[in-house]
């Protein structure tokens, strides 16, 4: 792509973007009175519009028909985490009945735990990544913990080479292979938060099955991102937050995966409630735990409805768009950042070093050498919202779904504007 560096340009771009009418479907916050240049889709994806007449449905709902709503509602609550399958199945690629909506991610990946981490002596150990998402890495070794084991002896972290941003598929494998019989459980995140990397799943998960362990999935930054085939890579069990590139809202459900072939099995247990009993027998009330045969055996509590209502108005999204549109897009407006970033460091002198490798979805992360939070702090005052790591990195996201091309030219001038000032 031979690529400009103007507005003109930028907006040719945009005219052709088949997606580009989806901007306006979503609220931007302001600054000095402008639509922010939003790069954090990938921490809280902004707010789509059609979220708000959801929940509102929901408040009528309980405000005129009260307990009636939860079958005579206009999406009645008693199987509405339901409507979700169908919805996210081709999102994550897997068969709707392998997908279910409950609580939030790392509660999640807890009960994920319970049913596929079940240590044995000779089995116990868990290959992660280094420097995970800290909520898995505390998960993971209260985990480890709880079945009376010490997370240095079981936790197995692949690390990046010496010099190097990234991990090397090569370098995971090879873990896999060394750990062997003693591996009971392969769990990474699937798109690493830090620097943007979207693992080979595929491969990892197969060299996992070979060695006989389980095989999971952090899918925080790839569900709604990447392209994922859970059921045909074979995954045992995934889990996604919905709140970042999935634009459901601060603090919002959690989806699962889980393979077929857990299904009705008495040997992989779980923990259990009301929600996840065979639904026809459910307010039946009795004693005995009768599981759905799906992923929503794996429900516990009945849905937060009010929660799942924006979630609902997202997904809906997500349906008339369909992943393959916004990865298109996603590549050419990531690739369209980079060469603004190029660009500018070469007229200001700057050094921008990216360190998300090609194998990437929507984040670019850069090394700021020398800048400081400084940069961060102007690029927010001047409405750019990024998102700042420690030590020394900036994290973008142009989330293909609300982002312009026209966004990555103004944020060009305004890193431009930076360096003049200085
Ligand atoms: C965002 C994120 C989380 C957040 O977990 P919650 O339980 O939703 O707070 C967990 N893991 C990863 C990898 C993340 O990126």
């Amino acid at each position: 792509m031979n690529f400009q560096n103007t507005l003109q340009y930028a907006q040719e771009l945009d005219k052709e973007d088949p997606l580009r009418s989806y901007r306006k479907e979503f609220l931007f916050p302001k600054v000095n009175g402008k639509k922010v240049i939003y790069f954090t889709g990938n921490s809280l994806g902004l707010q789509p519009k059609k979220a708000k007449e959801y929940v509102d449905e929901v408040m009528t709902d309980w405000a005129e028909l009260a307990v009636e709503g939860h079958f005579q509602g206009k999406k009645a609550w008693w199987d509405y985490h339901e409507r979700f399958s169908a919805k996210l199945a081709p999102i994550v690629g897997a068969k709707p009945e392998e997908v279910t909506v409950m609580n939030t991610l790392t509660v999640n990946l807890h009960l994920l735990m319970v049913s596929f981490y079940r240590p044995t002596s000779k089995r116990f150990k868990i290959i992660m990544e280094e420097k995970a998402f800290p909520s898995d890495q505390y998960m993971i070794a209260s985990q480890v913990r709880f079945h009376g084991l010490d997370p240095k002896e079981v936790i197995v972290e692949v690390k990046k080479r010496e010099g190097e941003h990234h991990f090397r598929t090569e370098d995971i494998l090879q873990m896999i292979e060394e750990v062997g019989e003693e591996c009971a459980l392969v769990l990474m995140g699937g798109v690493n938060y830090y620097n943007g990397q979207v693992l080979d799943m595929k491969t990892i998960t197969k060299a996992g099955k070979e060695i006989g362990a389980f095989v999971g999935w952090d899918l925080a930054h790839a569900a709604g991102n990447i392209e994922l085939k859970l059921h045909d890579w074979g995954v045992d069990f995934a889990a996604w937050c919905s709140y970042k590139y999935m634009n459901s809202g601060p603090g919002n459900a959690s989806g699962c995966f889980i393979h077929e072939q857990y299904h009705n099995r008495k040997d992989i247990p779980r923990l259990e409630g009301w929600w996840g009993h065979n639904k026809e027998r459910r307010f039946l009330m009795e004693p005995e735990f009768q599981p759905e045969p799906t992923a929503h055996a794996w429900q516990i509590s009945n849905a937060p409805i009010l929660a799942l209502a924006p979630y609902l108005a997202s997904l809906e999204l997500f349906e008339e768009v369909e992943m393959p549109a916004l990865i298109q897009k996603r590549d050419k407006i990531v690739a369209y950042l980079e060469f603004i970033l190029q660009e500018v460091a070469k007229e200001v002198g700057g050094d921008f070093e990216i360190i998300t490798p090609k194998e990437r979805g929507t984040q670019l992360s850069v090394f700021l050498h020398g800048q400081g939070k400084d940069l961060f702090n102007y690029l927010m005052k001047n409405g750019v919202i990024t998102d700042w790591r420690e030590p020394n990195v900036i994290r973008l996201a142009p989330a293909p779904f609300y982002c312009s091309f026209e966004d990555i030219y103004e944020f060009g001038q305004v890193l431009k504007g930076y360096f003049g000032k200085e």
